[in-house]
């Protein structure tokens, strides 16, 4: 019996055609515990979003495929559902807010609106009964004066109290597992500590479990529980933030967390050179060997396996140092 809520593992998805297949994130394998905060970091590409997509099955792309691996929920799996049999989960079980709420709201529909009719599709109250309920759920989030907001439609909303609403609409479906995929990235650092803050508060009072993605090491260091750092479609190092923040195992963790601002001593803002690969492009071996100070010959031909570095601590470098077997 297990602890985890939810369980990814070996997930690998794919698109294109079975002829001419790319494997877009491959072996991913990671856990969330009920009302842990888990934070996915790594540069644009590394494949985060995808991971998180595939989650609730809504890839960016249509010829996005899980092509094998497992995901696990309270003990269920899912990737064995069918598309009807899925829809009980997406929402439901595991809701999702994104970047840009704005292009997820009806503009021509009021925000109270909106809420009721999620509420009646996903949960009983009707009428009158979940127009109430949808004003609960703004006050829960942090809307001032929500019976007077009710009314109000998206456009009138700033950027913080939109990501508030998409909240509130996450929300509404009551799920147990909420993934929010880069929510501060576009909002002002005083609107970002605040989302930030409610996404923690609703973990306490709800015991919702969160995957933050984010490529910002700085809002996981004050927002998570735990840690996966993905590079180029694979995880290269997972453990608790504590441990992987003080002590990275990974080269590519190591140089996210010296060009955090917060630990940039010199006048110029450090940076990681080159650039992440492209998908038509994976270099052989290490895939971060391009870019690695420590790359050695080895890290060139043979691709480095996650391993226990200490407790729940791993990561995937051949010059990682290994826990006693
Ligand atoms: Fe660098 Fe080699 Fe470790 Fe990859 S395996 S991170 S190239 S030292």
């Amino acid at each position: 019996m297990t602890d985890q809520l939810l369980e990814i593992d070996s997930l690998t998805v794919a698109a294109g055609t079975k002829d001419n297949e790319t494997t877009i994130i491959e072996d991913i394998s990671f856990s969330l515990k009920t009302g842990e905060v888990l934070g996915v970091v790594g540069e644009s590409g590394s494949g985060k979003t995808v991971t998180c997509r595939a989650l609730i099955r809504l890839f960016p792309t249509r010829d996005m495929r899980i092509a094998s691996g497992s995901i696990r929920l309270a003990g269920e799996e899912l990737t064995t559902l069918d598309e009807r049999e899925f829809a009980s989960v997406r929402g439901s079980k595991i809701g999702m807010i994104f970047q840009n709420p704005a292009s997820h709201l009806d503009p021509v529909m009021s925000i109270g609106a909106q809420l009721a009719e999620s509420l009646e599709h996903h949960q009983t109250p009707r009428g009158k009964e979940a127009r109430n309920e949808a004003r609960n759920l703004l006050r829960q989030v942090g809307i001032p004066d929500p019976d007077y907001r009710f009314k109000d439609y998206p456009h009138q909303f700033s950027g913080g109290m939109r990501q508030r609403v998409m909240i509130a609409l996450a929300l509404a479906c009551n799920p147990t597992v909420l993934i929010a995929d880069e929510p501060t990235t576009a909002l002002d650092v005083t609107v970002q500590a605040q989302i930030l803050r409610l996404l923690l508060d609703l973990r306490d009072t709800r015991g919702l479990s969160i995957i933050l993605v984010t490529h910002d090491l700085g809002i996981v260091a004050q927002t998570c529980d735990s840690i996966v750092v993905m590079y180029a479609g694979r995880v290269c190092e997972r453990g608790p933030k504590r441990t992987v923040i003080s002590s990275p195992s990974h080269p590519y963790t190591a140089k996210l967390i010296a060009c955090q601002p917060a630990n940039v001593v010199a006048s110029v803002l450090p940076n990681i050179s080159g650039q992440p690969p492209y998908q038509s492009e994976m270099p052989k071996g290490c895939r971060f060997h391009p870019r690695c100070d420590f790359a050695f010959d080895r890290c060139r031909t043979e691709i480095p396996v996650l391993a226990a570095i200490s407790e729940r601590h791993v990561a995937a470098c051949h010059l990682a140092k290994r826990s006693n077997p």
